[in-house]
């Protein structure tokens, strides 16, 4: 039985929030999540054919180089949100990069999710990017339900998988249903919860929806369409199951303490339906967000959001800077006249977006739980917060510390003017870090990163974007920190032979060092310097 969100007539905002679904994915690449997103719209009837969305995507990518390096490298670089309708529900679901080192930007959606999906490859369980991101929902309880890809190919034995996400997630594991075969056997999936036998067929491409038919387990006529064995091995698995009693609780779900889990394959159709539908009765709707005034409840009148994501360019044609905005309270409108409360005034909201793919639509109104795409004027931070009514500010969304160092080379001196308006919005979204040396004749940028790839993306970016080519030179620091000082007290501080002394945009002293002992060594040599990390 699905859940039923709040009557419409209720209060209107009520209703909004209790149907709808913040999600994201987490998965270590090609474990099938573009795949699951495709299959997921398919079955919300969001798009006909499955391949819809990664064909529109491929069209774009021809379009320019930075694409083709997402091509290249079998990744996908840009992060959408997409929403779609299912049986009344309204989802929002937060694209997460999933190549390892675009990170950064994953950790901050996953910071505006209200739930998280894992995806895993039967034949392979739990891999490195999987357990990386599910330690990030960890911290914050994230609910997360688990779906098991690939079903169709040879795999683990589902026990197995089961007990390598207790062991090494530390959470526990709840089937929801029960694979019948596995690799080219794999016919289907028993529900646990409706005791059903689903048998699905195979359709060209999953293209469309698998057809599907339904049995009871006592089905006399389910021995000939399995076979005697594995008819056998299935009620025998099944029994096992029940006698191990492990019943899901929604508390405990929510509470990020166990994870549902969901056997099928995403290209086949196989077992995506139920799992659409345990993802909407499961996951739960948008819950309050944290503030320096407090939790803000979703359904408190006055409107508030937060921005977790700038993005350069979304669309080549158009040279825009998009700022992502997660509704957190009350209703958005068109046209607002909203606090900003860094900068402490008050600004019109500029024209807002929906996307799709890589579609985009016009605004008119939004409800907690889903992202608009606001043009941005170089008006918005990464955290910035947006109301009306009472000034709040909600709890700032951590940055994870550059690991990488770079110093960029423009090879075009004549265009040093869009080589700096480059720089400056991509340093603007926030996957890369401009510094300068200090004390150098070389003024040329240095660029921190958390995951080394970002430099490549840099160089494409601009290349493509902003018709500069560059380089990088490496440079063997491997972490910064903001140095905190009185006046006069700089010189007296003993750096390391190996250090570099830099500078961020707003001229704070930044240090760089070689290894992490060179910075402990620095900071057990000047006890009354504050060393601070990236904030
Ligand atoms: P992502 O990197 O996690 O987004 O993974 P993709 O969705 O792009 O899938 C990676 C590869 O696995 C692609 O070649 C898919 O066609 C394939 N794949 C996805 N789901 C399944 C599945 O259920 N069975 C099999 N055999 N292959 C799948």
């Amino acid at each position: 039985m699905l859940q039923q969100p709040a009557p419409k007539n209720l209060n209107e905002l009520v209703f909004e929030v209790s149907r709808r679904r913040t999600f994201a994915i987490i998965s270590h690449p090609d474990a099938g999540k573009t795949t699951l997103t495709e299959k997921l719209l398919l079955y919300a009837g969001a798009v006909d054919l499955a391949g819809a969305v990664r064909a529109r995507k491929n069209q774009h990518h021809a379009t320019s180089d930075w694409m083709e390096l997402e091509q290249q490298r079998g990744i996908s670089i840009t992060t959408a949100a997409l929403q779609f309708d299912y049986m009344g529900y309204r989802i929002n679901l937060l694209d997460t990069p999933g190549h390892q080192d675009f990170s950064e930007d994953t950790y901050r959606t996953l910071m505006v999710t209200d739930s998280a999906v894992m995806v895993l490859d039967s034949a392979k369980g739990i891999e490195p990017q999987t357990k990386k991101l599910f330690q990030v929902c960890r911290l914050r309880h994230t609910p997360i339900l688990t779906f098991i890809n690939k079903l169709d190919r040879p795999g683990q034995d589902p026990l197995g998988l089961l007990d390598e996400i207790e062991q090494t997630l530390g959470i526990g594991a709840v089937p929801m249903n029960w694979p019948i075969g596995n690799g080219p056997t794999f016919k289907g999936v028993y529900d646990l919860i409706n005791k059903q036998v689903l048998l699905f067929e195979r359709t060209e491409h999953g293209q469309r929806r698998a057809p599907v038919q339904v049995h009871d387990i006592h089905d006399s006529a389910l021995a000939g369409l399995l076979g005697e064995i594995e008819y056998r091995q299935l009620v025998e698995e099944t029994e096992l199951l029940d006698a191990a009693g492990a019943s899901f609780s929604r508390e405990m779900f929510l509470a990020g303490e166990v994870t549902p889990v969901f056997f099928g394959s995403a290209i086949n159709n196989f077992g995506l339906e139920s799992f659409l539908r345990a993802l909407i009765d499961f996951a739960p709707a948008p819950g309050p967000r944290a503030s320096d005034q407090g939790m803000i409840e979703p359904d408190h009148q006055d409107f508030s959001g937060q921005i977790f994501k700038i993005q350069a360019n979304m669309d080549p044609m158009h040279r825009d800077r998009v700022a992502f905005l997660r509704v957190c309270s009350g209703r958005f409108e068109k046209d607002m006249l909203l606090h900003h409360s860094r900068l402490g005034r008050k600004v019109r909201m500029p024209r807002a977006y929906r996307f799709f793919a890589r579609e985009r639509e016009i605004v008119e109104e939004a409800y907690p739980g889903d992202v608009v795409g606001l043009a941005n004027p170089g008006l918005f931070n990464i955290g910035d917060t947006l109301c009306s009514g009472k000034l709040i500010k909600f709890d700032s969304i951590p940055r994870f510390q550059p690991e990488h160092f770079c110093i960029l080379h423009n090879q075009q001196i004549a265009k040093y003017k869009q080589f700096n308006k480059g720089l400056e919005q991509l340093e603007e979204e926030g996957a890369i870090q401009v510094l300068f040396l200090r004390d150098s004749l070389r003024k040329e940028p240095i660029l921190a990163a958390v995951g080394e790839l970002q430099f490549d993306v840099v160089v494409a970016r601009l290349k493509a974007e902003y018709g500069v080519d560059t380089s990088v030179e490496r440079l063997p620091f491997s972490c910064a920190r903001w140095v905190e000082c009185g006046p006069g007290e700089e010189n007296g501080i003993i750096w390391p032979m190996s250090s570099k002394l830099a500078q961020d945009r707003d001229e704070r002293l930044v240090v760089l060092f070689q290894s992490e002992w060179n910075l402990n060594y620095c900071q057990e040599k000047n006890p009354g310097i504050v060393f601070k990390e990236l904030g």
